[in-house]
């Protein structure tokens, strides 16, 4: 990003939308096509943050740039902290950082093995062929998630919707859950800290974690060079984002905000449609410089 760029979003009321995915993780739309809502929406600086993988970052950036609208590279991290998962954001990465790219890939190798896991649990609660079905909304073969498992479920009339989906079968605690073990924080920060990214710890509301232990993630983070979380996400209820805005003025965080868009019609926010930050919270794309 240059200069002119980031004096620009300093000084005007800008729309930033730094969270969303693309077919290459578990989002229905191609990277080209959401470069292209984004800008229909009126975002002026946005990222593309698919799971564990990066392959979508060149189409999102040339396609962004051919429209104008100001494009920041990132990742969404799968972790494994106090044996729950955490998702952490890295954003203004070099998607071309081989310490990155080698512990991306050794998190999608995980994938396939925890796939034939769910089908197996799922057919011994009754749902027929999970594996195959999950397979026809998968775009992108290197990554395989629950959410493609979830469209089946809908499609194939297991679950009425995505959330009764994770409710009923898919969720952390629901009875066809496999867990798998992510990487590290520590891992996931120093990847993105060796591509020249920001860490964002994301959606920090979703974690079910005590008060101690919140407490002990967001002094780890800061510990291993973690900046910024998620306060505006279309992932937390609006208490959420409010807790959010309240723990990153205590830790000194910086604050991100993103859509965690995934699909038309699905959750909270569309592109573009996230609430302003507190105008008191430092945003993090201040630290975008590169
Ligand atoms: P995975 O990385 O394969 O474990 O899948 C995680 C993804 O599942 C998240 O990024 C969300 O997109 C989706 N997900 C998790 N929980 C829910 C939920 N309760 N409702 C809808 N989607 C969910
Ligand atoms: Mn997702
Ligand atoms: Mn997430
Ligand atoms: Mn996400």
């Amino acid at each position: 990003m240059t200069w002119c760029a980031v004096f620009w979003t300093r000084t005007k009321l800008v729309n930033i939308d730094l969270h969303c995915h693309s077919t290459f993780s578990d989002g229905v739309l191609e990277p080209n096509a959401l470069a292209a809502r984004a800008s229909q929406r009126g975002v002026d600086l946005w990222a593309l943050t698919d799971h564990d993988d990066v392959s979508g970052i060149e189409l999102a950036r040339t396609s962004a740039t051919a429209l104008g609208v100001q494009f920041v590279a990132g990742v969404e991290i799968s972790v494994t902290w106090a044996s729950r998962t955490v998702h952490v954001v890295g954003l203004g990465i070099d998607d071309r950082d081989a310490t990155l790219l080698q512990g991306l890939a050794s998190l999608r190798a995980q994938r396939h093995e925890r796939a034939h896991q769910l089908a197996h649990k799922l057919s011994e609660l009754g749902v027929e062929s999970a594996y195959e079905g999950a397979l026809q909304f998968v775009r992108n073969p290197a990554l395989v998630s629950r959410t493609h498992f979830a469209r089946y479920l809908v499609q194939a009339g297991y679950a009425p919707g995505m959330q009764a989906a994770f409710d009923k079968y898919l969720g952390d605690c629901a009875p066809a859950s496999a867990p798998v073990q992510w990487a590290t924080l520590e891992n996931a920060v120093t990847w993105i800290r060796s591509a020249r990214g920001v860490a964002v710890i994301a959606h920090p509301g979703r974690y079910q974690y005590s008060d101690i232990e919140f407490d002990a993630l967001f002094r780890d983070f800061l510990k291993l060079d973690g900046q910024a979380i998620e306060v505006q996400t279309g992932s937390h209820q609006p208490r959420h984002n409010d807790w959010c805005a309240t723990v990153a003025r205590h830790y000194g965080f910086l604050a991100s905000s993103g859509s965690d868009f995934h699909e038309p019609g699905q959750g909270r926010y569309d592109l573009g449609e996230v609430p302003a930050l507190p105008k008191d919270l430092t945003p993090v794309w201040t630290a975008l410089i590169n």
